[in-house]
């Protein structure tokens, strides 16, 4: 059969990404077929585009939205008519501009059945406004939040794991699986793209096919499973079931996940046995210092739970990668003075990747952050092309410090932590027009934990 649909991936964080895996696994199983492109790693392909019929564009997260959006403008250029659908959660945040100025449909949450049945009705030209969960330019429809049959994903045809993020562990390099055992978070904290979309819901992946998926990945050497999931623990006895069977199967193989603080502290017992089985490292949003901060973004943790989180993982030998938003509008200059005091008192300087210091809150259509009372004190104006709203800090001595810090990380991206800390240390002190502390502690000189080679968030 002719392949007249193509699938594109821009962008997913230096992972092979499975926002195609999964689709491609899904029109499989529908006998439909598919081209499929990581441009990450693949160049456009224009002949592919010039005889599409259907394009689907895959679009996770704001950046892979900002280089979807360039590509779909490749596509036009070639194909005016080509049907363009954009899924994935920032499709759905940003479906009203992307359906005014470029979208012919939008898809997001739990995709695949949706996407098989727009890609059957563009294929046979039927009516695609009665599809569940498709948005067209004339239909809104909300994101299907509804079980599916899932498929083990379908990787043969892109691009192979060497072309991803490594696993760095003492100056090793391995392979990485990226692999999920759930889809969407139990979970609402309010600054969460995923939330508008999932609604506090979540959906556990069989086990057998988190197994499958692990094995075809092993055999394409990957020596360490990067578990994607939102939230590794929002189902503590599903991910256990699992990482108990991968690890009777595979002792040499470690891993990581993302878990909240408070998952950490819930399910010590668990963890604890993670790190008898592999577990490397756990990364965990922490976001911020201040409780001020931590309350209104609704994080479900203080400041002394996340010291005790990450002591506890510390004590078990797993590496904390704590996480950070330390620009939001209600940070103030002296927050992020503490912040940095906090993170040097707690040697936690080379757990953290530059760009953690440089985070700054992003308001995406849709997003929870909106309905707070208090939105017009702080928020501007949406900037559609940017799918965000504008905000910017009451004290122009925090946008300042934000450009400064976000050129320290970009410069100093394979910089000493501790040199490019101090560097961060100092602006900040500057800009305050204070003196810079003087430290009597002597900082550990610690080891490279281990880490990917891309630095990826919650
Ligand atoms: S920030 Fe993490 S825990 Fe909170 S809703 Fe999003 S995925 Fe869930």
């Amino acid at each position: 059969m002719t392949k007249k649909n193509l699938l594109l991936a821009c962008y997913e964080l230096g992972h092979q990404p499975l926002s195609l895996a999964w689709p491609l696994a899904a029109l499989s199983a529908a006998g439909l077929n598919s081209h499929a492109y990581d441009l990450s790693i693949d160049d456009f392909p224009t002949e592919r585009a010039k005889e599409a019929q259907f394009v689907g564009i895959a679009v996770p997260m704001h950046t892979a939205l900002r280089l979807g959006v360039e590509a779909a403008n490749l596509v036009r250029q070639v194909n005016p008519n080509a049907h363009i659908c954009f899924f994935g959660h920032y499709a759905w945040l940003n479906a009203d501009y992307l359906l005014e100025i470029l979208a012919d449909s939008v898809i997001a949450g739990e995709y695949e059945a949706p996407l098989v049945g727009l890609i059957k009705a563009v294929n046979d030209a039927q009516d695609i406004n009665a599809i569940v969960g498709v948005s067209t330019k004339t239909t809104r429809n909300i994101p299907h939040i509804e079980r599916i049959e899932f498929q083990i994903p379908e990787r043969t045809n892109l691009p192979s794991l060497d072309k991803y993020a490594h696993y760095n562990s003492n100056g090793n390099h391995e392979l990485v699986a990226y692999v999920e055992t759930s889809r969407g978070c139990l979970h609402t904290c309010n600054h969460c793209p995923i939330v508008p979309v999932y609604q506090g819901r979540f959906f556990i992946i069989p086990k057998e096919i988190v197994l499958a998926d692990i094995r075809q990945q092993v055999a394409e050497g990957a020596k360490h499973i990067s578990f994607g999931d939102p939230d590794f623990l929002n189902g503590p006895n599903h991910a256990l079931k699992i990482i108990r069977e991968m690890h009777a199967e595979y002792p040499e193989i470690t891993f990581s996940f993302t878990t909240k603080v408070e998952h950490i502290l819930e399910q010590k017992e668990i963890i604890k046995e993670f790190s008898t089985m592999g577990c490397s490292f756990i990364i965990t949003a922490c976001e911020a210092t201040s409780e001020k901060i931590l309350t209104r973004l609704d994080k479900g943790h203080t400041l002394p739970q996340i010291k005790e989180a990450l002591q506890l993982l510390q004590n078990l030998g797993i590496s904390p990668q704590p996480t950070w938003m330390p620009f939001t509008p209600w940070t103030s200059l002296a927050d992020y003075i503490e912040f940095l005091a906090w993170v040097k008192e707690q040697e936690l300087i080379p757990f953290i990747p530059a760009v953690q210091f440089a985070v700054r809150m992003l308001v995406p259509p849709g997003s929870a952050l909106l309905n707070h009372p208090d939105v017009e004190n702080w928020c501007g104006k949406l900037d559609q092309e940017n799918f965000t709203y504008r905000w910017t800090h009451a004290d122009p001595k925090m946008d300042e410090l934000h450009q400064i810090i976000s050129s320290i990380a970009a410069e100093n991206q394979q910089e000493n932590p501790y040199k490019v800390f101090k560097m961060i240390e100092t602006e900040t002190y500057k800009i305050a027009g204070k003196q810079l502390p003087i430290w009597n502690k002597p900082l550990q000189n610690i080891p490279s934990p281990p880490k990917m080679t891309e630095n990826w968030f919650c």
